[in-house]
């Protein structure tokens, strides 16, 4: 291989890669906190974190040591065996939560695929065999595996991948009425994201997850929360649904579970888990004693220290300050958020702002087309926001 400038390198992955990306043009090699670095050097101050991945910064000490220690002790005997992380993070998990047990496996999609299948065996055990209807949420994301993206209430992700899977429907989010309509005795599982991320940093309306709690109670269908993106401290709370105290049934993490490192997670009550009796699901991979030494360490970051406090300041400065922004141009036409899942919605094109933002040494993102996304780490500092609201200041103006 002779690749040693960053063009001959984008080439090779321009050629080699499959497709289903669109990169940017830059080659990153090192991170450390809020910033990552790329091949020539350049610093970027870092507020997609891996999309809403390294909650608490890149290769943070604690978490490099444990990921270190564990690749140097045990790192995959397979779910055969007991492995002592994986207990723990159970523990961890079911402690800070309302679940009782973990189903362990490697991504956001995995972890919903679970939730789909244990939601539909649930009924299915009981002799209910009519009941398998998910009613899910239009601008959600859930994932692209078959199941998932059948489950996704959008249709750009599903285009192209006919038959989807029969037996999911699809109400506006935040709409009690429409939901009320089409939730019914074959309904098995309400699944919302508490917060909707690919959707546009949607927030629904105070009292919203009350109602869909008791339309849910109502009618006995499950309700699933997909935390996989407003998980593990984004919104200030280690999960985004504390804010209303309204518990689901089921609950899929991911992308920040072990900030980084390949895990997703499904939390369910005792009386749903039985539904997982040996045999009926598996994962090769699921909460192996790598991954979840890594969990390990976030979770202790998360519940014992003042992080999501820290989170909470911070996310109030950046919503803050873009609102500031908004009121001085008037491209920005809405700015929404909770904690560090902060978005603002402008007129025309999100990702010329992306690529100027860039230029100037800020890694932001944009959803469906017109909504900049900020997610940075949760341990991002004032002067990283000031920073980041005066670059906005210019390329807005
Ligand atoms: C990212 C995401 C997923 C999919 O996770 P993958 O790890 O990419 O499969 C599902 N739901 C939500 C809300 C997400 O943000």
């Amino acid at each position: 291989m002779t690749t040693s400038t960053p063009s001959a390198w984008i080439d090779a992955a321009d050629r080699h890669i499959a497709g289903t990306y669109k990169r940017f043009p830059i080659v990153l090699t090192r991170g450390k906190g809020c910033s990552v670095w790329d091949v020539n050097g350049k610093a970027y101050r870092d507020f997609v974190a891996g999309i809403a991945v390294c909650n608490l910064g890149h290769c943070h000490p604690e978490v490099t040591a444990a990921v270190c220690e564990q690749a140097g002790l045990l790192v995959h005997v397979s779910n055969l065996y007991y492995t002592q992380p994986q207990i723990d993070v159970a523990r961890m998990l079911t402690a800070n939560s309302f679940a009782d047990r973990v189903f362990f496996c490697n991504s956001g999609a995995e972890a919903n695929e679970a939730a789909i299948k244990i939601a539909r065996k649930y009924f299915q055990d009981r002799g209910e065999t009519d009941r398998f209807e998910i009613v899910s949420m239009k601008q959600s994301f859930h994932g692209r595996t078959m199941a998932t993206l059948s489950a996704t209430g959008q249709e750009k992700i599903r285009k192209g991948f006919d038959p989807i899977l029969p037996g999911f429907r699809f109400v506006p989010y935040n709409d009690i009425d429409a939901l009320r309509e089409n939730v019914n005795g074959q309904t098995c599982a309400v699944l919302l994201e508490p917060i909707q991320g690919e959707g546009g940093i949607r927030i629904p309306d105070p009292g919203y997850l009350h109602q869909v709690r008791q339309i849910c109670d109502v009618t006995g269908a499950l309700l699933i929360y997909d935390e996989i993106q407003t998980g593990m401290g984004r919104t200030s709370k280690l999960f985004a649904h504390e804010h209303d105290g309204v518990r689901p049934d089921i609950m899929t993490l991911a992308k920040a579970l072990a900030n980084g490192l390949p895990m997703g997670a499904m939390l369910c009550t005792e009386k749903v888990s039985a539904a997982f009796s040996p045999g009926a699901h598996a994962s090769t991979f699921g909460g192996t004693p790598l991954v979840t030494a890594a969990s390990r360490a976030v979770l202790r970051l998360l519940t014992e220290t003042d992080i999501l406090e820290h989170c909470r300041i911070m996310g109030d400065r950046l919503a803050g300050g873009l609102r500031d922004l908004a009121r001085r141009h008037s491209v920005v036409r809405d700015v929404r958020g909770k904690g560090l899942m902060v978005g603002a919605e402008i007129d025309g094109k999100g990702a010329d702002v992306v690529m100027a933002c860039m230029e100037k040494g800020f890694l932001i993102n944009c959803v469906q087309e017109n909504v900049l996304r900020f997610v940075p780490p949760l341990v991002v500092e004032a002067d990283d926001i000031d920073a980041l609201l005066s670059c906005l200041d210019e390329v807005l103006g």
